[in-house]
């Protein structure tokens, strides 16, 4: 199978063209149809495997699709349509980067913020605008402290190496930003749960944010 058999729209696959990726890998090629249709889904997924681009291509896609991005009116709080979390500023940095590939001219702009480095860059590149904003769980919830950051447009979320997030007892932080994503008003959410390992907390996890999900191990 080939990329161009799905249906991610001209300006994602001219991207994946200039990505030189000739075919999906496993997991992209059985989970970007179940994110296509909408679905909510816990996968599998190791390093390496191409998950990165199989949770970023439907984002992108979707965002294209959908209405505009919107900024709280008369205040500098960013609204972005999709979150996307990791535990490392490196892995963070990763998917930014993946990201930015994969929306090259689509108008979708992807932005990056984590702990352990000063805030105040990472603030203005908020304010120029963020349809997809990928964040380490503590520095999203002093983003949402200092209200730079609301959540209540998201459509998409990503919870990537979600294994490792609990490891790192990211836990609160994850359930106080996804208690955020449920007060009103809010839309309808598409959820996505990477995870190497499926322990019983990663298991409750996603029966807590994931509606009517597929589970997917390959
Ligand atoms: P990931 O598992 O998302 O960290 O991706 C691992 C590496 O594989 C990254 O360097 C990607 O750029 C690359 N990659 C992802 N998908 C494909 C593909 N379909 N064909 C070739 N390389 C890919």
């Amino acid at each position: 199978s080939t990329f161009a058999e799905i249906d991610l729209g001209d300006a994602v696959n001219e991207n994946i063209r200039r990505c030189k990726y000739v075919k999906p890998t496993p997991v992209q090629r059985h989970a970007i149809p179940i994110l296509l249709a909408g679905r909510d889904l816990m996968a599998c997924a190791q390093t390496g495997s191409g998950k990165t681009a199989a949770f970023c291509f439907p984002i992108i896609s979707g965002i294209m699709r959908g209405p505009p991005s919107q900024r709280q009116r008369g205040s500098r709080t960013v609204c972005p349509p999709a979150l996307i979390l990791s535990p490392t500023r490196e892995l963070s940095i990763q998917i930014h980067e993946e990201a930015r590939k994969f929306s090259y001219q689509t108008g979708v702009r992807a932005v990056v913020a984590y702990g352990g480095a000063p805030i105040n860059q990472q603030l203005r590149d908020l304010e120029r605008g963020v349809d997809i904003l990928v964040a380490t769980p503590g520095r999203l919830v002093d983003l949402l402290e200092r209200a730079r950051v609301s959540l209540q447009n998201i459509r998409y979320l990503a919870l990537d190496e979600a294994d490792r997030m609990l490891d790192m007892g990211f836990e609160p932080q994850i359930r106080r930003i996804v208690e955020q994503m449920d007060m009103p008003p809010r839309g309808e959410r598409q959820t996505m749960l990477f995870s190497a390992t499926f322990p019983r907390e990663i298991q409750r996890l996603a029966s807590d944010f994931l509606f009517n999900y597929i589970f997917l191990a390959v």
